[in-house]
């Protein structure tokens, strides 16, 4: 599933790709994917795209006068492609893109003078594809309100806002006595965090996935503000060198301890153990996290 790391190289890549474009074609190839009517989704095209940005799970792509909010769930992926190129396999929707005259200012530095940017003049595409089929595309036309499950006033902030210090970490995650893998899962507590991430925070932390909140002694909970902050600023650092130019894959080797149960804990050498709870893994190193 991609998370807040994923989502973050995706935004900032399309963002400097895209910005600035007309939508020239909009296409939904499984049209169940997409909530919203045929009518609004011709009524994207001729609008420009002023911004891509990330908010916890969610991609939001922000035009002229209307929005495109996708929500990719476990499987959904985003490929930026020439429109000759051929579509992947299950792909739900096409935007296709017009020429510009020159990008936007306020792109990630990373991505100037990146080799896979497609000219100024070239017509790209964003493929949204999602062979489980259970993300959503919620086309948000201006003046209709559609909600979008998950994301509004009961979502909390973004794992890595800027605005969520050291401070507000302590008040915020005084409401959640439970477990730590859950609590950090929680996008009602900080957003954009989910399994796979999860699991490498609370091993940077050096904390067991199923202790609870409510054990923790304060210098563990400023432990977990500072392994949350680290490691996915750690991990945006890696995707941006290893994700572009395929952004439909996803890119979880580097990890930890994530999804690496039988192996070496990197840190202490012990056998990393995998316990599958729930539908999902989790994994953690009984050697050294408490
Ligand atoms: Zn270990």
């Amino acid at each position: 599933m991609p998370e807040l790391p994923d989502l973050t190289v995706v935004a900032e890549a399309l963002h400097a790709a895209l910005a600035g474009r007309t939508i020239r074609t909009a296409n939904a190839v499984a049209p169940l994917a997409v909530r919203g009517t045929p009518a609004e989704l011709d009524a994207l095209v001729g609008q420009r795209l002023t911004a891509v940005r990330r908010r916890g799970k969610f991609l939001l792509l922000d035009l002229d006068r209307d929005a495109v909010v996708v929500n990719p769930m476990l499987t959904g992926r985003f490929q930026l492609a020439d429109p000759t190129a051929k579509h992947p396999s299950k792909t739900a929707m096409v935007l296709g893109f017009s020429s510009r005259a020159r990008g936007p200012r306020d792109v990630a530095s990373w991505t100037s003078a990146a080799s896979w940017m497609p000219a100024n003049d070239a017509t790209p595409e964003i493929r949204y594809r999602d062979p489980t089929q259970m993300g959503k595309v919620y086309l948000q036309p201006a003046g209709v309100e559609r909600p979008v499950a998950g994301l509004g006033d009961d979502q909390g902030p973004d794992a890595d806002d800027p605005a969520l210090t050291l401070d507000v970490w302590r008040e915020r995650i005084r409401r959640h006595p439970g477990e730590l893998k859950n609590l950090l899962r929680n996008q009602a507590f900080v957003a954009g965090i989910g399994n796979a991430y999860s699991d490498e925070i609370l091993h940077a932390a050096k904390l067991l996935p199923f202790r609870k909140r409510s054990s923790l002694a304060s210098e563990e909970v400023d432990a977990l503000y500072a392994a949350t902050r680290t490691t996915l600023a750690t991990a945006i650092d890696v995707l941006r060198e290893r994700v572009p130019p395929t952004f439909e894959k996803q890119v979880r080797d580097f990890l930890a301890v994530h999804d690496k149960g039988g192996q070496a804990c990197p840190r202490c050498g012990t056998k990393i153990t995998e316990v599958r709870a729930g539908g999902f893994i989790t994994s953690y190193c009984r050697g050294c996290q408490r």
